[in-house]
């Protein structure tokens, strides 16, 4: 059953293999990918406010 507490688990970041039990910055592997994923849905929460306000969002929708 120690299997459970050393569960291996890819980083959402980068993919690699890391455990998670131990890993203070689970389910990343590291602070750095830990900040790279936080750093991501802030971009995406900007980005989709930004598009609210923007009204050129419908012609570049158009161009999709
Ligand atoms: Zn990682």
């Amino acid at each position: 059953m120690d299997q459970n507490r050393t569960r291996i688990i890819p980083c959402p970041a980068c993919g690699k293999m890391t455990q998670y039990g131990k890993n203070p910055y689970r389910p990343f592997c590291s602070r750095a990918c830990k900040g790279v994923d936080f750093i991501r849905w802030t971009d995406g929460e900007y980005r989709i406010a930004k598009d609210d306000q923007d009204e050129d969002s419908s012609a570049m929708r158009e161009r999709e």
